[in-house]
């Protein structure tokens, strides 16, 4: 820029400024009807948002530019947030008419993909969450601050949390944006889809952010919100107030809607960390990231955003406290005593609008006579409501029935105020009822009176002047004239002034046409500057009543919430969970939330689940073919248990679940693999948190551990890892497998059992009954899958032969062996968390693998071997199977 600084015009200067000011976002110039965007920022918008390129000055002095018009700013400003970039809205900021010289220009705005607050820019059925991280380093050790906003509701809240409960925490709220300083750099697992924004350091300074909250909430303590100024609240507060320090800086307009922050309590909801919500498909699907075929996707029959955004919430954040639970569940029974009820409280959700955002809308002054009509829709509707829950017998629904205040004073105002079609623009005039406002209705008639003053003044001209064709007419351009033709130019009277000529005729005016012409002139500005007063007014009223419609909104959001959750259970005949403290789980007949409403009705298989410190066990083993149904079976138990604590009704016939405090689901890690972490390193990163992180009151389901290694390393992991959670632990498990070694667990520690999953043999074809057995699996079936897959029947015939032969040889060397058998159990000792040593053999059975290894390739350890325990079948395609099959023969041979 330093050769162009030389000879920049006041306009680049301006732009310069702007830039300065916001030098990481795409600078929007307003400039006329058109924004424009020069320099770096226009080459990336040109590629980013299909403009094109063009240059302000021909030759070397050539500035690079792109722009596009006004009306289009928010598709353009959405376009560039999905990008992950930021978009500064640089504005004129006097009238162009009244300017001397250059208009003057300023930044009003700052849009990043945490402050968007445009409707068509946000997902309704979406919150969007700015959050703050301080890791500072005055704040005391191991603990960190998180601060949440939601600036289209003016929700905001902070806690402060452990280090190494940050990422678990920033799952569960999936923030568009975060902030952090720019002195604790701080990274984030690429599965986090986010924009990140380093602030300067000192914006989380302690005494900073306190000043910033005091300014915003106009108080000069935290300790009605909840925040006393003990060590424990430090980082909490730091990242509150950067951001309010952020939103004063990226907003530059009221952020009178935020009007309170609240404490936040980590404690009262169930952990699940990234890694389990992605494997659970809690609201994301695992293959395409998007809402389809998630739990939060089944649940959602919500009528309105805002009970789509609660419901949200509540699938993040599963509760802990059974009494809390059992309020919502209490709430959906009392929903489904009444069908009736139920059906006409669904329609009149049809008829509720977004009052949440429109309100905030309003308090920004970002709005139109529409979101008024919107508001004063909503309000004529909720006494309905009131009135449909008069019988209400539950708590909740009590409390939601008491929250709901129609606001009837604003209610009338508005209705008697606003026409039934609404403009976009309140400087459109019109939209305020005749007969609301005296003054209006006078201007309005002086307005309407015109056409009748005319006529009659015509009239009394063409008598005077016995002119019959004169003709009193008015144009935007000229106003009131009197037209003449021109055979009648003689008889104009004297005090006729001469106005404008056209065609065959001259146009005139009077002095009396002119006074008249003024008072209607000035009625109409008038008239529309009263309606802008009007509007400004009824805007202060629904602001002054933002509380009572923010409680309002969210009453009805829980109402939509606990609706859409009874139309679920009705459609879906699900049952209401019984709630207990004991880690124990009993599902009788329980089926898969998601994948029973993707099949044909009635197909699902249910199957029970039955944990318990007793005769059920505490983990379980499940073992059984591919393609069986034992990944839908852990995941679908660790669902139910979600949904029953979330205080939905679940797709089983009876079930009991004792609260869990954390849910750990290993299962799958695809779609690391492609981002270059070994699967076997995730899977062991994911364990360790699991071991470490486990307490009595968790459920653990892990799906295929140890896979990524080799098969002793795998078992022996496997082995180790169930020996933990049984006797350190002691937490409910469930472990879906293809390690039959592992079975033989069940024989030796108190609580571990087998299940498997039947499966029926037809001649030469099997099939997958689906169905949860007792004991263990004796066949893998993989041949059967392979087939399934398309693998060419030379293959699946030539694998069914060598199948026979190793089961053949297993049986021949195994009886050869029966002397060695004993040397392969290992007697060890672990100690319990309660110190107590517990002695234990281990049949670390090597029989069965050793024994094939010996009969058919006459050595231990053979690769081939090796080779074929480590092939997926499932994943391996036919031609890179035949070429496996052609290599090992070569081998042998
Ligand atoms: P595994 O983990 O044993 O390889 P999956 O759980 O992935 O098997 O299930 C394999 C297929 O069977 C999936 O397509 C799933 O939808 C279907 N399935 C699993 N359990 C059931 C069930 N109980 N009823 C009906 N279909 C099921």
């Amino acid at each position: 820029m330093s050769k162009s600084n030389v000879k920049l015009t006041p306009m680049m200067r301006q732009f310069q400024d702007a830039k300065l000011v916001c030098p990481n976002a795409i600078v929007l110039f307003r400039m006329g009807d058109f924004y424009e965007m020069f320099l770096e920022d226009a080459k990336i918008a040109s590629q980013i948002l299909g403009l094109a390129l063009t240059s302000r000055e021909k030759g070397p002095d050539a500035m690079p530019m792109a722009g596009f018009p006004c009306n289009q700013l928010d598709t353009y400003i959405a376009k560039l947030i999905n990008a992950g970039y930021r978009a500064a809205v640089c504005e004129q900021v006097e009238d162009p008419k009244k300017a001397k010289g250059i208009v003057k220009r300023e930044v009003v705005r700052v849009v990043t993909a945490g402050t968007v607050t445009e409707d068509s820019i946000l997902d309704p059925r979406s919150s969007n969450f700015l959050l703050a991280v301080s890791m500072n380093s005055r704040t005391p050790e191991l603990e960190s601050g998180l601060a949440c906003v939601e600036l289209s509701t003016g929700l905001f809240w902070a806690v402060t949390v452990k280090k190494d409960s940050l990422l678990e925490q920033i799952a569960r709220i999936m923030p568009a944006e975060i902030i952090y300083s720019d002195k604790d750099p701080f990274t984030l697992p690429e599965t986090f889809k986010v924009q990140k924004t380093q602030r300067p350091d000192w914006a989380f300074n302690y005494r900073t952010a306190k000043e910033n909250l005091f300014k915003q909430f106009k108080t000069t303590t935290l300790e009605g919100f909840g925040f006393n100024d003990s060590n424990s609240n430090i980082p909490a507060i730091c990242a509150a107030g950067a951001i309010i320090d952020y939103l004063n800086e990226t907003q530059r307009q009221t952020l009178e809607h935020i009007e309170s922050l609240t404490p936040y309590h980590i404690g009262s909801y169930m952990e699940i960390d990234e890694a389990s919500r992605v494997s659970l498909e809690l609201t994301r699907a695992i293959r395409t990231g998007k809402r389809d075929g998630t739990l939060l996707e089944v649940l959602d029959k919500c009528i309105t955003p805002m009970g789509a955004r609660l419901l949200a919430d509540w699938v993040a954040s599963p509760l802990l406290d059974i009494g809390q639970i059992n309020s919502r569940l209490d709430a959906i029974e009392d929903i489904l005593t009444d069908i009736n009820r139920l059906t006409n409280i669904t329609e009149n959700l049809r008829k509720i609008n977004d009052i949440q955002r429109t309100v905030t809308r309003i308090v920004q002054h970002h709005c139109s006579p529409r979101d008024l009509g919107l508001v004063s829709r909503t309000l004529t509707f909720l006494p309905m409501f009131i009135n449909l829950l008069s019988n209400a017998k539950s708590t909740l629904l009590k409390t939601i029935r008491d929250g709901i205040d129609p606001c009837q004073e604003l209610s009338d105002t508005l209705q008697r105020a606003l026409e039934r079609e609404l403009p976009y623009n309140p400087n459109d005039g019109g939209f305020i009822r005749n007969n609301f406002n005296n003054e209006l209705d006078e201007l309005r008639n002086m307005q309407r009176g015109g056409k009748e003053w005319i006529a009659k003044y015509q009239s009394k001209e063409i008598e005077r002047t016995k002119i019959s064709t004169l003709r009193v007419g008015f144009t935007r351009v000229f106003g009131y004239y009197i037209e003449i033709s021109n055979v009648h130019r003689e008889k104009i009277p004297s005090n006729y002034e001469r106005k404008q000529t056209i065609k065959n005729a001259e146009r005139y005016t009077t002095s009396e046409l002119r006074k008249y012409e003024e008072k209607v002139l000035t009625a109409s500005e008038r008239g529309n500057e009263l309606e802008r007063e009007i509007f400004d007014s009824l805007c202060e009223q629904v602001i002054a009543n933002r509380q009572n419609i923010q409680k309002t909104a969210h009453a009805i959001a829980i109402l939509d919430v606990l609706c859409s959750l009874a139309v679920l259970a009705r459609q879906q005949r699900y049952c209401r969970p019984v709630l207990v403290e004991d880690p124990m789980i009993r599902i009788i007949e329980g089926r898969h939330p998601v994948i029973e409403v993707m099949g044909a009705p009635g197909s699902f298989v249910p199957n029970n689940i039955e944990i318990d410190r007793g005769k059920n066990g505490m983990l379980q083993l499940i073992t059984g073919p591919n393609m069986a149904g034992k990944s839908t079976f852990i995941r679908q138990t660790a669902l139910l248990c979600i949904m029953a604590q979330i205080g939905s009704f679940i797709p089983a016939q009876e079930a009991q679940i004792g609260i869990c405090d954390r849910i750990f689901a290993r299962v799958g890690a695809s779609d690391e693999i492609a981002r270059g972490h070994s699967t076997f390193m995730v899977e062991m990163i994911e364990t360790a948190r699991i071991l470490n992180q486990g307490t009595e009151k968790s459920l653990v389901i892990l799906d295929e551990i140890g896979r990524g290694t080799s098969t002793y390393d795998g078992i022996s992991l496997a082995w180790s890892i169930c020996e933990y959670l049984h006797d350190q632990i002691r937490c409910r498990t469930l472990f879906a497998t293809h390690y039959h070694e592992l079975t033989e667990m069940a024989d030796s520690f108190e609580l571990i059992r087998n299940l498997n999953v039947a499966v029926n043999e037809l001649n030469d074809d099997v099939v997958f009954l689906h169905k949860i057995l007792p004991g263990s699996a004796d066949k893998s079936y993989g041949i059967h899958v392979a087939k399934l897959a398309g693998v060419p029947r030379e293959v699946t015939q030539r694998s069914r032969e060598i199948l026979a032969e190793l089961e053949q040889n297993r049986v021949k060397v195994s009886i050869d062996n029966t002397d060695n058998e004993s040397t392969e159990l290992k007697s060890f000792s672990t100690t319990t968390q309660d110190g107590d040593e517990i002695k234990r053999v281990v049949p670390v059975s090597r029989k069965k693998v050793g024994n094939i290894q010996f009969s058919l390739f006459g050595a231990d350890d053979h690769p081939i071997i090796e080779e074929i325990r480590e092939l997926d079948i499932n994943t391996i395609n036919p031609v890179n199977a035949l070429q496996l099959l052609l290599k090992w023969k070569k081998n042998i041979l």
